[in-house]
């Protein structure tokens, strides 16, 4: 199957399935797992934090970030858009007793400074404690300003706030910017990252920042049943996403580009191909084109699309060019019809 839904659609290669049937493990809860203990002090140094927790998922380490940021009664504030708002189940509300203070994103995705101000809570009792801003790079594809970064840092230490970047792709965003990821990460107090996704892992997320802050996390993981025993297994593929499939996102992103130029051309498709900056291409379908049945044409041929009217189609390992082409053709023939 060609797979455009998403870039979680991901297999694991050969050489990280090999990693994973020797790695050499022990029961992480008791911390005893060496490739675990390797991954988490290994990414905590690169990074620039002070350590990191390998979790089961991206849901999992944002929630755990929060968690471990905000006491019951605490607010953060984050984007509308904001995966850890809206696409996570409530969960800092329903686990975490933590209440969300969505602010509307701009459309280059972040958060504008003055519209943050205004949610700040005065210290009153009527009102949550505001504690934490939580922002997200890349959002929908897009990549944040270096420069908006490092003022969003100033405003939060002004306003005396702890800053989280939920950073499921934030290596996509490093990749399109073509800077150290030091440079996206250092203005922040935690982070996520997703390894099963344009990284290539099967599954898990890493949560870093400080070592008090990771303490918390790692206690708040084992109450959630996050608590793994030979973990060490997963992270032996991780590893491999970390050091050998970060050079790829280039490749998705500009196959990512092929993709949108060779869509926009067909009638009945519209991209803005100035938002084209990483692996993501968001297409407006006509309105006398049924997305449905075009979905289900198209999976007959073997290709997987979301059917929507502004459709997400994701480029990612398992997506070259030439499986761009086959869609393409598929695509014309099928939208004549
Ligand atoms: C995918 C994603 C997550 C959640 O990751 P899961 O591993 O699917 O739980 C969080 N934030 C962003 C921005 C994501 O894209």
């Amino acid at each position: 199957m060609i797979d455009f839904r998403s870039d979680t659609v991901t297999q694991p290669c050969a050489k990280m399935r090999d990693a994973m049937a020797n790695a050499v493990v022990g029961d992480d809860v008791y911390g005893d797992d060496p490739t675990v203990n390797e991954l988490e002090n290994w990414t905590a140094k690169r990074h620039g934090f002070e350590a990191a927790l390998f979790c089961s998922s991206g849901t999992q380490a944002n929630l755990l970030a929060l968690m471990s940021h905000c006491q019951r009664g605490d607010e953060y504030l984050c984007g509308q858009q904001a995966h850890n708002y809206k696409f996570e189940g409530g969960g800092a509300a329903v686990l975490g007793s933590i209440q969300p203070q969505p602010i509307e994103n701009e459309k280059d995705g972040s958060l504008s400074l003055e519209k943050l101000a205004r949610a700040i809570k005065p210290d009153d009792p009527h009102f949550a404690r505001t504690t934490l801003i939580s922002i997200e790079n890349t959002i929908n594809g897009k990549v944040l300003p270096l420069d908006y970064l490092s003022s969003l840092k100033a405003f939060a230490e002004h306003h005396q706030l702890k800053l989280h970047l939920d950073g499921a792709r934030v290596y996509n965003a490093a990749t399109a910017l073509d800077v150290d990821i030091t440079e996206i990460v250092q203005h922040f107090d935690s982070m996520t990252i997703c390894l099963s996704k344009g990284l290539g892992a099967p599954i898990g997320s890493l949560l870093l920042g400080s070592s008090e802050l990771i303490k918390q996390a790692r206690r708040w993981r084992k109450v959630l049943g996050g608590g793994m025993r030979q973990a060490g297994i997963l992270c032996a593929a991780a590893k491999i996403a970390l050091t050998d499939n970060i050079a790829k996102l280039k490749v998705d992103h500009r196959n990512a580009k092929y993709l949108a130029e060779q869509i926009n051309a067909i009638d009945g498709f519209e991209v803005n191909l100035n938002q084209v900056a990483t692996n993501m291409v968001f297409v407006k379908v006509a309105e006398h084109i049924d997305i449905a049945v075009l979905a289900e044409a198209l999976k007959v041929k073997g290709i997987l699309i979301a059917p929507n009217r502004y459709m997400r189609l994701v480029t990612h390992l398992g997506i070259d060019q030439s499986a761009i082409d086959s869609f393409i053709t598929e695509l014309k023939t099928l939208s004549r019809q």
